[in-house]
């Protein structure tokens, strides 16, 4: 009798269909299927003009391509409207995120300007003619102290300009060159080592190469009894501003240098009498002023005397105490009382580290930069001779020059990184 052959295949059952069999027809439908999404996806394709879409990973549901230019394809999910960025190929995605970290590297603003007085304005005009892309930055109306002088008799070109006139002509340059101006207040300086950071009020914060800061400066009070409680209700630091007030009327002026002058001869022409104070033997002022002041017969100069109280009633300033070199005070009835005492540079900006001198003005070199590298200081912020709007018109011009430079070099050299590191 024949053995029985008990090896394992004889007790396998025969399947009706093989497993290759099975694999086909499941591919065969899978592909009939895929088919029928493709037709129907091609058709809403061309009825809507879309070109891509994917799942969303929020709701699941299709994003279909909202906007198609040359820089990237986005979709957008058509139920909760999130966005995605879509590559046509994983070449173009690899060059597309390069030049997204290449555009986050550059700050928005080749250089930014603060404060729009004759040094700003005329660092924007130069900085616009080198083709740099600028921002100026103005808390209030550009012209800055300029603006409030009536009458400018030393600006080159003009034999007498107003103030605010010649702020207009400066203003309207800048302009011209397509100058951008933002009204607002700068409130801190960032440096960095490729751009410096600029914050502004309205907590935006501009970033550029380079940084020009020309905030100008405020006059010094007296600090006697009376003095901030009258500012405007007798007390001023702007004659040209606010002597029309006092037509006919008498008035003291508080200083002994060029501005204390120049003002006290201007309210001569306007005030009943000038009663001029002044804490020193002699005066600061050039003598072509102080020989002006001398044909001034309404006039009347009283030195080695100091302000000590301004005294007022409900309707304003109505008298000063005076005390003389030896120490006698007296009293004297004027309704304004002017004050040209000196000037404190505006530092609140200038960021730490920056080299100053003991009064408060930036130290720069003979490019109006700082000693931090692409921080620029202009006009009666930064140490110098003289403070006069000519001269920080010539600090804004050398300012601008010099930080396009800046700017050309620090390009060059992300361009050089850049390339590098492709
Ligand atoms: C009464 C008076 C008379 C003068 N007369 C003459 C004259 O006859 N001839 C002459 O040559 N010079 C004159 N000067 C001096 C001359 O006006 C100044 O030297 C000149 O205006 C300085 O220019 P600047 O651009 O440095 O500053 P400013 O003119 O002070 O301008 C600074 C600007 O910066 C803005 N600013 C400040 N801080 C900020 C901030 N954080 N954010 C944004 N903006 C800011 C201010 O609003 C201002 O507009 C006079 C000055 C005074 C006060």
């Amino acid at each position: 009798m024949r053995k029985r052959d008990t090896t394992p295949q004889d007790n396998r059952q025969q399947p009706l269909f093989s497993w290759t069999v099975f694999q086909l027809i499941f591919f065969q439908i899978a592909l009939q299927n895929y088919c029928v999404y493709i037709i129907s996806e091609m058709n809403s394709l061309a009825k809507s003009d879309i070109i891509a879409c994917r799942r969303c990973d929020d709701c699941g549901i299709r994003a279909d391509v909202k906007s198609d230019n040359e820089e990237v394809c986005i979709l957008q999910c058509s139920i909760c409207r999130k966005e995605y960025p879509f590559y046509k190929s994983p070449r173009e995605e690899r060059i597309m995120r390069a030049r997204i970290e290449k555009e986050k590297a550059r700050p928005e603003y080749d250089i930014v300007i603060i404060g729009g007085g004759p040094a700003g304005l005329s660092a924007g005009i130069y900085a616009m003619r080198a083709a740099m892309k600028t921002v100026l930055v103005e808390k209030g109306t550009p012209g800055g102290q300029m603006a409030i002088n009536k009458g400018v008799e030393n600006y080159p070109g003009f034999i007498d300009i107003n103030g605010f006139d010649l702020s207009d002509k400066f203003f309207q340059h800048a302009k011209a060159y397509g100058l951008e101006i933002l009204q607002e207040e700068a409130i801190a300086i960032e440096p960095g080592i490729a751009h410096h950071e600029i914050r502004l009020a309205n907590g935006r914060t501009l970033r550029s190469y380079a940084v020009i800061l020309s905030p100008g400066g405020v006059s010094r009070t007296l600090g006697v009894p009376g003095e901030i409680e009258n500012l405007g209700r007798g007390v001023s630091y702007c004659a040209t501003c606010d002597g029309f007030f006092f037509s006919g009327k008498p008035v003291a002026v508080v200083g002994g240098g060029d501005t204390a002058l120049e003002e006290a001869i201007y309210l001569s022409k306007i005030s009943s009498e000038v009663h001029l104070i002044h804490r020193r033997g002699e005066f600061r002022a050039g003598r072509i002023l102080q020989q002006r002041l001398a044909m001034e017969p309404k006039i009347r100069v009283n030195m080695n005397t100091v302000v000590t109280n301004i005294l007022s009633n409900g309707s304003g300033v109505h008298s000063i105490v005076m005390r003389d070199g030896k120490g006698e005070e007296s009293e004297l009835h004027v309704e304004g009382i002017f004050i040209f005492v000196g000037f404190t540079p505006n530092g609140q900006l200038v960021p730490a580290g920056i080299a100053m001198d003991p009064q408060g003005y930036v130290l720069t070199d003979e490019k109006c930069e700082s000693n931090i590298p692409g921080i620029f200081v202009v006009g009666d912020l930064r140490k110098k001779y003289a403070n006069q709007i000519v001269i920080a018109a010539s600090d804004g011009c050398i300012a601008a020059l010099a930080a396009a430079r800046t700017v050309e070099l620090r390009q060059s050299g992300l361009e050089a990184k850049e390339s590098a590191q492709n």
